[in-house]
């Protein structure tokens, strides 16, 4: 199981129970289109960093927007081209740019930079287009070829009839990522990990290259696509001199800037080592990258950079490439290294069983950082919390480093701030307050206890692979971390060690929690259609089966007032109890490797959803006008220089909009 990393979206809408009265006079809302809405956040106290830390974050910031193109061909193959095309269209189109199909062309190019392609980032589906091909047709025909990505030789009616059916056509590549049971999911998938090559002869590829039992294993087919030429199935590898090589060269020569200015020789290293790996492809390169990262705790600016999740592959090995620079937040990382300091503690005195737990817990590092620039698959839609490295037996033996980044929340909370959620959706007064007070603060403590704890607690059993889960291993691992977190967060601990102010706080979370699981997190699902996204599932099944489970007892009720629904929980104290079973059994699934039983709560709890309670949902929700999904633009990093030209200071600024910054980074 890789897909141990982390975007807890669960914030994204219980963000905004949390709100704030004051935005001050920061502009959070950058646009918006179709059902997303572009925010952009604040980095807290950047000019407090020495000039080199400033530097290193430029530097690897440059890093980070080099590797856009990467993800979008990882996405689908048609993806760069077509992008090209509507921002040559865009940008040069002398026709009526107020016309309903140059503003839905518009919109569609919009939603293309925010699913880094032409599927939605998080339904998988690709887009609709509302503007008419007859339109594209004539706009295309307006503008110089010359500026449209035109193939080798080839003119523009025939490119036309190359790419428009990919737009237009709802049959081809109706899906990035496919899920669904029974069919195979390589060619069902529109990503790009994959070329002439079946789901049966890639498994017969990678079992042929795994030894068994061998305790530290690469991260087979991390880095490269497989293809078949002349009959034979191989990898191409993503590195220098292979796929993606002039992007890679790029990321590596702002990589080798930026060892110039690291805090120290641990980081040097660090970065060195990521140079090497990219240099070479080679995954054991990777895998001593990673250690070595794990190993730099003191820097405080850190990074991601590289081909790290695997959520896009339908097999859970090929990984996309993302960016993430950041530093720090000293005097909030006070509380995570509070829970990392107890780690043995709440391994230890969790409801699962002995022989699952780890006797030692080791290596849970902890840290609340600022953002400071998303790029590749961390951007434009963002997570909130990072835990990695994803290799099992690096987690094991060395740990993993754990991040919650509090700008990016920060950004979803104030940007909610009256929106009317919580007195639609909350059963009374007594749950808006509730949230009104300790939303925010839950909210991120569920997120420290997910990510520090909750991914790194348990153990497999010998000889149980990570994978024997297979697709169902993503929702039970979020599952697992997300019951941890719940589970302890309503333990008088919290109080104890001054994490909660009271006793009652934790209710806030739990109320949320399931709140979003049962009802509200269907504002993300089109009518008629099935949960797919594992955090998605993770937290239906969880809320279905504690619904389920406590209704003889009416632990909780889903109840009607004035012909609306409401989750209504009677019963606190029992719910985490049911809490703490349900982490008991999927303790129980992972450590043991049950497929079985894996398979049978998934598909029961998690997939399918309940359409009168949806379809009731949606309209609740579409008079809210708030968008279910949100994305960011980055700051601007400007390098300040004397007379001489020698660098004095890196200054930030916010004044880029959603549409220039793309068009900027296209361009670059
Ligand atoms: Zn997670």
């Amino acid at each position: 199981m890789k897909k141990l990393t982390v975007i807890i979206m669960s914030s994204v809408l219980l963000a905004a129970c949390s709100q704030q009265p004051t935005t001050g006079d920061f502009q959070y809302e950058v646009d918006r289109f179709a059902d997303v809405q572009i925010l952009r956040y604040k980095v807290n106290n950047f000019e407090n960093l020495t000039l080199n830390q400033k530097l290193l974050v430029y530097y690897l910031s440059q890093a980070a927007i080099e590797g856009r193109d990467i993800l979008y061909d990882q996405n689908h193959k048609h993806n760069l081209t077509i992008r090209k095309m509507l921002e040559a269209v865009y940008v040069n189109y002398k026709g009526d740019r107020n016309s309903k199909d140059f503003e839905a062309m518009t919109t569609y190019l919009k939603q293309v930079w925010m699913g880094n392609g032409i599927h939605h980032h998080y339904s998988e589906d690709k887009f609709t287009p509302l503007y008419s091909e007859a339109f594209l047709k004539e706009a295309v025909l307006s503008v110089d070829s010359a500026l449209l990505p035109l193939a080798n030789g080839e003119d523009v009616n025939s490119f036309m009839a190359r790419v428009f059916p990919v737009i237009f056509d709802p049959a081809l590549y109706p899906k990035r990522t496919n899920q669904e049971d029974g069919v195979d999911l390589i060619l069902t998938s529109a990503n790009n990990f994959y070329e002439g090559v079946t789901q049966a002869e890639v498994e017969a590829f990678y079992k042929q290259m795994a030894h068994p039992g061998d305790p530290r294993p690469v991260s087979y087919g991390l880095n490269s696509k497989v293809v078949k030429i002349d009959g034979k199935v191989q990898e191409l590898k993503w590195k220098v001199g292979g796929m993606y090589s002039d992007e890679i060269i790029r990321i590596v020569g702002w990589l080798h800037k930026a060892v110039e200015v690291a805090e120290n020789d641990i980081q040097k290293k660090v970065i060195g080592s990521l140079i090497d790996y990219y240099e070479t492809g080679d995954l054991a390169t990777y895998d001593k990258y990673s250690i070595l990262w794990l190993q730099d705790v003191n820097s405080q600016v850190d990074f991601v950079n590289g081909f790290t999740e695997t959520y896009t592959d339908p097999l859970g090995m090929k990984a996309t490439w993302e960016s993430i620079v950041n530093f720090k937040d000293v005097e909030a990382t006070k509380r995570t290294t509070l829970i990392s300091d107890n780690a043995q503690w709440f391994e230890d005195n969790s409801p699962t069983d002995k022989q699952f737990k780890k006797e030692e817990v080791r290596g849970v590092t902890a840290k609340v950082i600022t953002a400071a620039m998303l790029g590749g698959d961390c951007y434009p839609a963002t997570p909130i919390g990072i835990n990695l490295p994803n290799s099992n037996w690096i987690r094991a033996e060395h740990g993993s480093k754990s991040v919650t980044i509090e700008n990016i929340t920060e950004a979803y909370s104030k940007a909610s701030a009256g929106s009317g959620f919580m007195e639609e959706f909350m059963w009374s007064e007594t749950e808006i307050e509730r949230a009104k007070s300790y939303g925010s603060l839950t909210d991120n403590l569920h997120t420290d206890l997910h990510e520090c704890l909750g991914h790194g607690s348990g153990k497999l059993l010998p000889g149980v692979s990570p994978d024997a889960l297979k697709a169902y291993g993503s929702p039970i691992e979020e599952a697992r971390a997300d019951l941890f977190g719940l589970y302890y967060m309503a333990d008088p601990k919290m109080v104890e060690l001054g994490l909660l102010p009271d006793k009652d706080a934790y209710k806030a979370q739990y109320y949320s929690y399931l709140m979003n699981g049962l009802m509200t997190q269907l504002t993300r699902i089109q009518p008629g259609k099935n949960i797919e996204q594992a955090h998605m599932r993770n937290r239906q099944l969880i809320a279905s089966w504690v619904y389920e489970k406590g209704k003889s007892e009416k632990v909780v009720e889903l109840r009607k007032k004035e012909g609306k629904t409401y989750v209504v929980v009677n019963n606190y104290e029992k719910l985490r109890g049911l809490f703490g079973d349900l982490l008991r059994e999927i303790q129980r699934i992972k450590s043991t490797g049950d497929l079985e039983t894996a398979k049978q709560l998934v598909e029961t709890y998690a997939v399918k959803v309940n359409q009168d309670i949806h379809k009731e949902v949606l309209d609740r929700y579409a008079k809210l006008n708030i968008a279910p999904y949100r994305g960011f633009v980055n700051p601007v990093y400007t390098l300040v220089k004397d007379n001489s030209g020698v660098v004095t200071d890196v200054t930030v600024s916010y004044d880029e909009n959603y549409v220039e910054q793309h068009l900027r980074y296209s361009g670059m």
